[in-house]
């Protein structure tokens, strides 16, 4: 008979007492401290933790900001769950300058008031030189909604490109929840121009093209490219959905803002924070007056991006340096060879071949292969509330680590979390 766990959950003033809960505890709220405390009791009270992690559980818990550093060890590159793209540093050094007053909406030189986002517009028209005019709105979602506003008349959209893009929202569905019902046009595997001509009527406003980013469609397939559909004359949305802004030569699938305009596209949209490798944005970029259209619709404001956004994106597009996320995309499995071997060194485990994927609505054909190392998979859990937390993925209950997305200087810091999890016995 083993002893109920649940009667060596540390009391509340014991938790409270330990140096660690100490340290983090300074300067934060009382209310929020004890608050913390109860959930990690509580999380042991359910058998979720154990009872001696209730300390490290709490001091997880008030050592985050308002979103917590985490190490990304599970090889997928734009993690939605975990924050999608790594700022580059000099878009990291412009949120911290940004952070305090600044002439978001205010011109230097004149004194007087300025178009919101002005200098990340511009920035956006030096990198894709055939795009008119440009806006930044809060996420790709938004862009895309902003856009099929500014085009009065009916929406066709193939049945094939009918994307769900994430915890359950999907695309059609947002634009009729604004007042915009789709006609759906084709079949779910095939799409033909002649179907795009037969739906399309007086009353078209526009076209929409979404780019099936998080799914393949494999077999009995075809869809119709944007310059055949802009041969019909109604104006082209593409939502290219990733943000490339020029075409990749390690990514040929992957549509990129300024094909998509060179095709015909009257207005591009995508996130800024997938393959771009920026904050979280959305981005309508194309014919100087349909951007102008969205700019100035009533429900812009509501989707208006924040100054941090700006600042970040400013430095991600102005930089030389290749944002972190194509930089992991690109990392030698050579290179990641060694460093695990390192790894293993210092921890043990077995070394297996994996694929990592980009992920977060983008490149869905694209795997990367490459090395992790196999651990015992009841790790996986005291990795993820550890401090620092190390999140691994879970395969044929084995822990994998994979250090793609690890910076390299990292890996001691991943090796130290591995012993600590793996506890004084060994
Ligand atoms: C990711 C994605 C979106 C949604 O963008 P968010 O920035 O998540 O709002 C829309 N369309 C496509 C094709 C996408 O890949």
């Amino acid at each position: 008979m083993t002893a109920d766990p649940r009667r060596h959950i540390p009391r509340t003033d014991d938790v409270l007492a330990d140096p660690q809960v100490g340290a983090v505890a300074t300067g934060v709220h009382p209310l929020i401290v004890r608050a913390a405390v109860r959930r990690a009791q509580e999380q042991a009270r359910q058998g979720l933790i154990e009872a001696e992690a209730v300390v490290a559980c709490a001091v997880n818990d008030l050592a985050r900001v308002e979103s917590r550093a985490v190490i990304n060890a599970t090889g997928v590159i734009v993690h939605t769950n975990l924050g999608r793209s790594v700022l580059c540093d000099a878009a990291q050094a412009a949120l911290v300058r940004g952070s305090g007053y600044a002439a978001v909406e205010y011109d230097l030189s004149t004194g007087r008031r300025s178009r919101r986002g002005r200098l990340v517009t511009q920035d956006l028209l030096d990198r894709v030189p055939n795009a008119e005019d440009a806006l930044v709105v809060n996420n790709g979602a938004a862009a895309l909604l902003l856009s099929v506003l500014a085009l009065p008349g009916d929406v066709l959209l193939a049945r094939g490109e009918m994307v769900e893009i994430g915890d359950g929202f999907r695309l059609h569905e947002l634009l009729a929840g604004a007042g915009r019902p789709v006609t759906e046009v084709g079949a779910t595997n095939r799409v033909h121009l002649r179907d795009y001509a037969d739906a399309a009527g007086e009353g078209t406003g526009c076209i929409v093209k979404v780019h099936p980013s998080n799914f393949e469609v494999v077999g009995f397939t075809s869809s119709v490219p944007v310059e055949t559909v802009a041969s019909l004359g109604h104006p082209v949305i593409a939502d290219i959905g990733s943000g490339l802004l020029q075409p990749h030569p390690g990514l040929p699938r992957e549509p990129d803002a300024h094909s998509a305009l060179a095709q015909g596209a009257a207005l591009v949209t995508f996130s800024t924070d997938k393959l771009l490798g920026g904050p979280q944005g959305g981005v309508i970029m194309g014919r100087a007056d349909l951007v102008q259209r969205a700019r100035r619709h009533p429900l812009a404001r509501s989707m208006r991006a924040d100054k941090l956004a700006f600042a970040a994106l400013s430095a991600t597009l102005r930089a030389e340096q290749k944002p972190p996320t194509l930089e992991m995309l690109q990392r030698s499995e050579e290179g990641l060879l060694e460093r695990l071997c390192q790894l293993q060194k210092a921890v043990g485990g077995e070394v297996v071949s994996v694929s990592a994927v980009v992920g977060g609505g983008a490149a869905p054909g694209v795997s990367v292969p490459g090395p992790a190392l196999s651990l015992a998979g009841s790790l996986a859990r005291r990795l993820r509330v550890g401090q620092p937390a190390v999140i691994t993925r879970t395969h044929a209950r084995r822990c994998l680590i994979d250090l793609r997305c690890v910076p390299p200087g990292q890996d001691g810091v991943i090796a130290e979390a591995v012993r600590a999890a793996l506890g004084p016995s060994q």
